[in-house]
């Protein structure tokens, strides 16, 4: 249906509020500019953020307000968890302090409900975990959208596993391979010890999951970021069960050289080093945002790297940096061939530069995007979450990536997983790169996805077309009146 068209002096103003990891802030950021440019005289984005974490998305909101587009970010306190001033998300914090961040996301609870009420949005994209919003939005007689960082694939798996979670939690060994239930397409098995915890124990996330997910049922719609042509069998089962309207708007970044400082302070040496290198040579070895590494799988990587006798892009986390163990000699050995970058690397820039060849990731949602995006093979190391899961679709659907390791025990728990051996690290990206190996077929598969991705997001392709039903759909429920939040009532 055509939209009523908004006078530029009522755009929509649309509150947009990521949860406090930068898996989740980086894309949510992401999404507001693409809306506030896509449709710039009816949308007014305001990403709505803890001090810190505005820092972080600064760079991209500056970018797009300077290219004249609608986009501000209004600061609320980062509730007073006993962190460190300046540590406010998960990806900021140590591992031991992780429990903190969430608790924080439970505690802002009652600092969105007044800044809500205050501001009176037309309009809320809120985080998964905020399932507040939905009550709020009623009340305010608004659509609440509930924003997916993570694509189809995995919650679609997660959503049904979760119905078969008392035989997952009654037993039996770790290795026992688990059928994901009520999948669309080929069948998926996953060993509990891959499983996201949540599935498996008690914890913060298996107890507030059918409040999250009745939240997500009854609210306005579902925006996820991913691309239909990524995951179509599993966008069509979504929509029909898991949203009463579903937008598949993906992938939000715009891939850029640019972007240096996306979600961090971005190392620009490294994209001169790669300058240096020949073409799609360079195996970019980065885990995201949080995972952290132990000293021995660090100096494990480090031998592995070496004897792989490929060019490197290593990116380790500022705080494993200090605990970087490398025989006498490593780094003057792979000096050249090898680069290292402590903190933050430029991730989308790095991916969009002709001299990488291949990723090795852990399948965070957000890198894999990326990867298929910028036609990039991967090379899977999952770590934790729904990162295992991930990495069935990597591998096992979409074909654009080969795992590192298949040798020993793999775990999502902490402190469970083998160690990944310097020699199989070695083989699996010598073996991967060299002619003949799989490098070829992965490369092939992950160009035409990059084709298809920037297919969606170009005038008239898929995702492109679902950000403008999106607007559509709120400027006739602005003209229809107060939105009433459907299905089961949410628990609060
Ligand atoms: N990222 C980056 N530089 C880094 C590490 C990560 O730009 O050095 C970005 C990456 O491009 C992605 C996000 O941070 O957009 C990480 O999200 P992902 O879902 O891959 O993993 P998470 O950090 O949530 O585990």
């Amino acid at each position: 249906m055509a939209a009523a068209v908004v006078d530029s002096g009522k755009r929509l103003r649309v509150f947009f509020l990521p949860s406090f990891a930068l898996g989740h802030l980086i894309p949510m950021a992401d999404l507001a500019c693409r809306m506030a440019a896509a449709r710039p005289a009816e949308v007014e984005a305001t990403v709505v953020v803890t001090p810190a974490n505005a820092a972080r998305i600064a760079p991209t909101v500056t970018r797009t307000a300077a290219a004249g587009h609608a986009v501000h970010v209004l600061c609320y306190p980062f509730p007073d968890v006993g962190l460190e001033e300046g540590i406010e998300c998960l990806g900021d914090a140590a591992a031991h302090d992780a429990w903190r961040v969430y608790r924080a996301v439970e505690q802002s609870q009652t600092i969105h409900e007044p800044l809500l009420r205050h501001h009176r949005p037309d309009a809320i994209v809120s985080d998964v975990p905020f399932w507040w919003t939905t009550e709020i939005a009623a009340e305010l007689g608004v659509p609440r959208f509930t924003f997916h960082p993570v694509g189809v694939f995995p919650q679609l798996a997660m959503n049904n596993l979760f119905t078969i979670r008392p035989d997952i939690v009654r037993g039996g060994s770790a290795s026992r391979p688990v059928s994901v239930p009520g999948f669309p397409g080929k069948e998926i098995t996953i060993p509990v010890s891959e499983l996201p915890t949540f599935l498996v124990q008690d914890d913060h996330l298996s107890m507030s999951w059918d409040r999250m997910k009745a939240s997500q049922l009854a609210c306005f719609g579902v925006i996820v970021n991913t691309f239909i042509d990524l995951e179509q069998p599993y966008c069509d089962e979504f929509s029909r069960v898991d949203a009463r309207r579903s937008y598949f708007v993906g992938p939000v970044a715009q891939p850029s050289r640019s972007a240096v400082h996306r979600g961090g302070d971005g190392n620009a040496d490294c994209l001169r080093w790669l300058s240096t290198k020949p073409s799609r040579s360079v195996v970019y070895v980065c885990f995201g945002s949080w995972a952290h590494f132990s000293v021995t799988q660090i100096k494990e990587l480090a031998l592995g790297l070496e004897a792989s006798n490929q060019p490197f892009l290593w990116v380790i986390r500022s705080d494993d940096s200090n605990s970087l163990w490398a025989p006498a000699g490593w780094e003057q050995r792979v000096a050249g061939r090898g680069m290292v970058v402590r903190g933050w690397a430029p991730q989308l820039a790095v991916l969009a530069h002709q001299s990488v060849g291949a990723f090795v990731t852990h399948c965070g949602w957000n890198s894999i995007l990326e990867a298929a995006s910028a036609g990039v093979p991967v090379l899977t190391w999952p770590l934790v979450f729904e990162q295992f899961i991930n990495e069935r679709l990597v591998t096992e659907v979409a074909a654009f990536g080969a795992r590192v390791w298949d040798g020993g025990k793999r775990s999502e728990r902490d402190g469970e997983a083998e160690t990944v051996p310097a020699e199989a690290i070695a083989r699996a990206v010598a073996g991967f790169m060299e002619a003949g190996g799989q490098w070829e077929k992965t490369a092939a598969r992950a160009r035409e996805l990059a084709e298809r991705a920037c297919a969606a997001v170009n005038e008239n392709g898929s995702s492109w077309r679902d950000i403008h039903r999106l607007v559509d759909d709120l400027v006739q429920a602005r003209a229809s009146g107060p939105e009433t939040p459907q299905g089961n009532p949410v628990n609060v």
